[in-house]
C-alpha cells in the first residue's frame, strides 16, 4: 500500500482552489489536474509499504503529531517544480507557522526511526495542483497569469491524516487510514 501523511484542505480554502482549478483549466494545457475531492498538504510521503507496517506508521504519526494545535494555514503563491522557469509540477504555496514545520520535522524524523529515508529537499508547503504530460512542457512561468486570480484565503488546519493513495485508471484516490484532531 502507498502512504503518506498530510492536512486535508477544506471549506472556504478547498472552494478558493477548486475556483482557481477551473480558470486554469480552461487554458488546455497539457496538464494532469489533480482531482478536486482529495486536495491536501502533504508533510511525509512514507510511499510503498508493507500492510504489516500501517500499524508501526500509525504509531510514529500518532506520537509527531503529540503536542500539535490546531495551525493557522493560509493560501499563498503559484509555484513549480523543479523551478518556475522549467514547470513539470504545478502547485499553491501554503504560508504556516513554524509550529507547521516543526510538524513535517518530528514527522520526518518519526518515519527516519521506523526505516523511512528523510526527503533530501528543504519543505515547502504546498497544494498540487497538476503535473505536466510526459514529453510535454510549459511556457516559462506559466503561472504568473494567475497569481491575480485567487485570493489568500487563511484557514485553520485542524487535522492530521494518514493517508492511502490507491491508484485507479482515473488517477489516484486518497483514503483516510488515521485522522487524529490536532487540538494540543
Ligand atoms: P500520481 O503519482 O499518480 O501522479 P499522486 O502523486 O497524486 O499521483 P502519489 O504519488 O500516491 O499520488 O502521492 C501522494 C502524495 O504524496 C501527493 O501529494 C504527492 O505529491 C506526494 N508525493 C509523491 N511522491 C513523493 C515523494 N517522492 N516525495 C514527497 N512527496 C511525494
Ligand atoms: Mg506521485
Amino acid at each position: 500500500m502507498r502512504l503518506f501523511a498530510g492536512i486535508p484542505i477544506v471549506d472556504e480554502a478547498r472552494r478558493e482552489i477548486v475556483a482557481l482549478l477551473a480558470h486554469l483549466r480552461e487554458r488546455d494545457w497539457p496538464v494532469r489536474w489533480v482531482r478536486e475531492e482529495g486536495l491536501h498538504l502533504t508533510l511525509k510521503f512514507f510511499g510503498e509499504v508493507a500492510p504489516e507496517r500501517l500499524e508501526v506508521i500509525e504509531e510514529a504519526v500518532r506520537f509527531a503529531a503529540q503536542g500539535t494545535g490546531a495551525l493557522a494555514l493560509g493560501l499563498d503563491q503559484l509555484g513549480a517544480f523543479p523551478s518556475a522557469a522549467r514547470p513539470r509540477v504545478l502547485w499553491l504555496g501554503i504560508a504556516g507557522p513554524s509550529a507547521l514545520e516543526l510538524l513535517q520535522d518530528r514527522l520526518e524524523r518519526g518515519g527516519e526511526a521506523i526505516g523511512f529515508p528523510p526527503e533530501g529537499t528543504p519543505f515547502q508547503p504546498h497544494v498540487t495542483l497538476g503535473r505536466v504530460r510526459e514529453g510535454h512542457r510549459l511556457p516559462p512561468r506559466a503561472l504568473d497569469d494567475f497569481e491575480e486570480q485567487y485570493a489568500r484565503v487563511p484557514f485553520v488546519g485542524t487535522r492530521l491524516v494518514l493517508y492511502e493513495s490507491v491508484l485507479t485508471t482515473g488517477g489516484p484516490r486518497y483514503d483516510s487510514r488515521l485522522t487524529l484532531e490536532l487540538t494540543a
